[in-house]
C-alpha cells in the first residue's frame, strides 16, 4: 500500500516525505483507481471466525473511528487496513 496514513509515496508535492497534501493526493489517486465510485474494496468470508475477525480489524467500528478521527489516515488508512488483512489471509 502506498499510503501509510501520514505520507503518500506518490505525492507530487513532497515525493513521499510527508506533507499537508499527502492525504488529498492519496484520495485523488484512490478516485482515479475507482472512477465508478465506491466498490467493494474487499471480500471477507463472514462465515469463518478468521474472516469475521479480519473484517472487524480492517473495517470495523474502531478501525473506522481511528482512520477518520483526529490524526487518522482517512480512506487511505482503511485501504491499507484491508490490504494488510487480505495479505495476512493469503
Ligand atoms: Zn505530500
Amino acid at each position: 500500500m502506498r499510503f501509510d496514513g501520514k505520507r503518500y509515496r506518490d505525492c507530487r508535492f513532497c515525493q513521499g516525505r510527508g506533507c499537508l497534501y499527502c492525504e488529498a493526493e492519496a484520495d485523488r489517486a484512490y478516485k482515479r483507481a475507482f472512477p465508478d465510485g465506491p466498490k467493494p474494496m474487499a471480500t471477507f468470508d463472514m462465515t469463518t471466525p478468521e474472516g469475521a475477525a479480519a473484517a472487524r480489524q480492517a473495517i470495523g467500528r474502531e478501525a473506522i473511528e481511528k482512520a477518520f478521527g483526529a490524526g487518522g489516515g482517512g480512506i487511505g488508512e482503511i485501504v491499507a487496513n484491508i490490504a494488510k488483512v487480505q495479505g495476512e489471509q493469503k
